[in-house]
């Protein structure tokens, strides 16, 4: 037996368990202060009352014989076709037409950002960001597949274009994490050129694009023509309808997606079908609810309250004058360090001086060493509790 070594190349992942220990450190020696995390990229609304509402009615469903629910239909992969009427809806708002055996729905994007690896080969060279979520980088360490980096830096707005590194797959995240940095609608034209012009595959991670607002911005790669040859979208009801625990998420592979003479659609219904057995009807009821018109209407409240959040802290930043990115179409802010101090130092020091917990950005590859990544999921009072004290220790 053999493990597979590639796993060996994984750096320890330990942004995120490094911020909890250091937080947990930090509280037990001093029990008295109330420390604010604005570093959880994790929603803190309660879900949208159209989809409780649903998600009851599919509960009862369950409890009849008559209406009970065992494996979902296997003509989609296992997704019931009003969750992906509803799906193709919110797409048509966008001007995009899809058919329901281009959508794929999961239980959420990180599941299928790691799974869509399994149709590439192995000796496919990948692009991916930097900064960025770092899942894209893990699966393909794991995968053993080569990394090239595109730097994201201050000189390119945090939005690395096409710059002829002679890659497979390219992974674009728009709106950013951790950036907050956005696509404009041209700019991934570019992309999808040079994509088409190499034969190579976008995989375009779309799980903020509810927090779009700006027209010229793209909330889906397929507004941007062509783009249904090149590009794969991973989509979420996680920050879109608070569904970080309830799991639910989608993914678009066109038909017209052909490599080799081989329809991409195919080969990862192929693995869908043979690798997994679908989402819980109940999780897809919900999720069919939200993109119901009074389920928009609901969704966007919440993400109103997000965007104040977002618009609070920006407002912060500028009065403190420190350079910062994101916040207007995302729910996260990206902020220079002040005095030009590195990311955990800052960390440290914002920990110990006002009591609140961010992320540093080198977490998140070696261009964000340096930035400090703030998020807008907080409460309102805690968001605004939070601005008080950094005004206090960073103000003059
Ligand atoms: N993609 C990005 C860029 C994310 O930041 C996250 C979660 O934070 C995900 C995907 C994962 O979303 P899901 O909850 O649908 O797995």
């Amino acid at each position: 037996m053999k493990i597979n070594s590639d796993f060996l190349n994984l750096k320890d992942n330990y942004l995120f368990a490094k911020v909890g220990e250091k937080t947990a450190a930090y509280r037990k020696a001093h029990p008295e202060r109330r420390v604010i995390r604005l570093s959880i990229g994790d929603v803190t609304r309660p879900l949208a009352p159209v989809a409780i509402e649903a998600m009851h009615r599919a509960v009862d469903d369950l409890s009849r014989k008559e209406t009970f629910k065992g494996y979902g239909p296997d003509r989609y992969c296992y997704a019931y076709e009003s969750l992906l009427e509803s799906i193709k809806g919110s797409y048509a708002r966008k001007g995009v037409s899809l058919s329901s055996d281009e959508i794929f729905v999961s239980d959420g994007a990180k599941s299928d950002l790691g799974n869509l690896l399994d149709i590439f080969a192995k000796d496919n060279t990948v692009l991916v960001p930097d900064p960025v979520y770092p899942v894209y980088v893990d699966t393909n360490v794991m995968a053993g597949r080569r990394i090239l980096y595109a730097a994201a830096n201050e000189e390119n707005g945090f939005l690395p274009m096409p710059d002829g590194a002679e890659a497979d797959i390219i992974y674009l995240c728009s709106p950013n994490n951790p950036t907050g940095a956005a696509y404009t609608k041209k700019q991934l034209a570019a992309w999808v050129e040079y994509a088409k012009a190499r034969d190579a595959v976008i995989l375009y991670d779309a799980a903020y694009e509810a927090f779009v607002t700006d027209d010229s911005l793209a909330r889906s790669i397929y507004q941007t023509e062509g783009a249904k040859d090149c590009a794969i979208e991973i989509c979420s009801f996680s920050k879109t309808a608070g569904f970080t625990g309830v799991r639910c998420g989608y993914t678009v592979v066109p038909k017209a997606l052909v490599r080799e003479g081989t329809s991409l659609n195919r080969l990862w219904a192929r693995r869908q079908s043979t690798k997994f057995n679908g989402v819980s009807y109940v999780s897809q009821m919900g999720a069919a609810a939200v993109f119901s018109e009074e389920g928009e209407r609901q969704i966007a409240e919440n993400i109103a309250y997000y965007r104040e959040n977002a618009r609070i802290i920006c407002d912060t930043l500028d009065k403190l004058h420190i350079a910062h990115t994101g916040g207007k179409n995302s729910p996260y802010v990206w902020m220079k360090c002040p005095g030009g101090k590195d990311s955990w130092a800052f960390f440290d020091e914002l920990l110990e001086n006002a009591d609140i917990v961010g992320t540093p950005g080198s977490g998140f590859g070696k261009n964000g060493e340096g930035y400090f990544r703030l998020t807008a999921f907080g409460t309102r009072e805690d968001t605004l509790e939070a601005c008080e004290r950094l005004r206090k220790y960073l103000g003059d």
